[in-house]
């Protein structure tokens, strides 16, 4: 039997006064996820191991099976296995973003984590000019994409910059970046990076973009999980937008499909992606497909464009992935990786709910698949890294 495991990156969310005291799961119109819900197992797992920040790149490795306490060395780390890039074992890699300051002072504001969705036909040159202007033995700027870049420091994992915790800036919107730059200053090459790299953002000859700082974060060794089929046994593949699921899916020893169009926002190509997976599934036993958009939205704080990108999800993800699998017995997972509250415009650590479909299975009974049906069917992994082993054993895959 194959298995199709569909993440909607940050789709679970608290109840809004504005819409009535439902989430933006209930206020969505989801009759495929309803469907599945009815027909499957319901429960809530928890992604984020306790201590742990609840960021993608921690959720998503616990979707995929691998114990995040264990194997997780750092957000850098892993979009750098997503690029393939060679690294030493000594190195500490940094995610770097292109952000938005109001002012690179200790009473600046983080305004914009992504400097506006910078597209990367504007970052990646700004990246190569960072490179070529400040890139040294010790440091090497390397272009991601679009906001979403890397610092490699050279020898850097022995060093105490290994230990430095800078907030992640898309969990600073509008905050002030006094006590970061405090860590940053205990690292003085870092510290100085900060500087001149500002001052070659705000040449406007150079950039016009709404990027005028970097933001070093996230750092770690490089990243080694055990490999994914030979755990699992299943061929598989990862279908995402973004970096970190690529990099979890090269350093597991996954394809990673690449779909023209995916940008993980709520305009990309959901077609694509499920056509993607269709081909894949034809010769495979197993596809995990991300889509950004949810997450993005809850960043955004914006309760109906949440909505629109978790309707879209059911409509245009799941819905013709269901029509085209009719005819087949296949296995399903439905969820997502963390909670993005609108209300909090960040990610928390809250247990996400989760559908697994598939011959076999009990039906639940629920009319909607949301937070807090989830929540009332008695199924709780304190594990989330267990949810994946657990769907196979239901669906007597292992
Ligand atoms: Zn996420």
């Amino acid at each position: 039997m194959k298995l199709l495991y569909l993440i909607a990156d940050g789709m679970g969310d608290w109840p809004l006064e504005e819409l009535g005291g439902k989430t933006t799961m209930e206020a969505a119109k989801t009759p495929n996820m309803d469907e599945l819900a009815r027909t499957g197992i319901v429960g809530r797992a928890q992604t984020v191991p306790e201590g742990m920040q609840p960021g993608s790149d921690v959720a998503n490795m616990a979707l995929l099976g691998f114990d995040p306490a264990r194997y997780h060395t750092g957000r850098g780390p892993i979009e750098a296995a997503a690029q393939g890039l060679d690294l030493d074992p000594n190195d500490l890699v940094w995610r770097l973003n292109l952000v938005t300051l109001s002012q690179l002072t200790i009473d600046g504001f983080m305004r914009d984590y992504s400097s506006g969705h910078i597209s990367s036909d504007v970052s990646r040159p700004l990246i190569n000019a960072l490179q070529d202007a400040l890139g040294n033995e010790t440091y090497t700027f390397i272009p991601g994409i679009q906001y979403r870049h890397l610092l490699v420091q050279k020898n850097g994992a022995q060093s105490e910059d290994a230990d430095i915790a800078i907030s992640p800036p898309h969990d600073i919107t509008d905050k002030p970046i006094k006590p970061d730059l405090r860590k940053y200053s205990k690292s003085p090459f870092l510290w100085d990076l900060l500087f001149e790299a500002k001052d070659l953002l705000m040449n406007r000859d150079i950039n016009t973009s709404m990027a005028n700082a970097i933001w070093p974060w996230g750092q770690g060794r490089p990243l080694l999980l055990p490999d994914f089929t030979e755990t699992f046994g299943l061929t598989g593949a990862v279908i995402s937008a973004v970096d970190l699921i690529k990099g979890l899916g090269h350093a597991s020893g996954m394809e990673v499909i690449d779909v023209e169009g995916a940008t993980g926002l709520l305009d990309t190509n959901y077609a694509g992606k499920v056509d993607a997976a269709l081909n894949f599934l034809k010769e495979n036993d197993f596809v995990f497909v991300h889509l950004e958009g949810p997450d993005e939205c809850g960043h955004g704080g914006n309760p109906q464009d949440k909505i629109e990108a978790i309707s879209r999800f059911d409509a245009q993800i799941v819905a013709p992935l269901r029509e085209a699998l009719k005819e087949e017995a296949v296995g399903w997972i439905v969820t997502c990786d963390h909670f993005t509250p609108i209300v909090k415009r960040t990610h928390t650590s809250d247990p996400v709910p989760f559908i697994i479909h598939g011959p076999g299975c009990p039906p639940s009974g629920l009319d909607h698949f949301s937070e807090k049906t989830a929540s009332t069917t008695g199924i709780s992994l304190e594990n989330g890294y267990e949810l994946l082993a657990y769907a196979l054993k239901k669906l007597g895959m292992k």
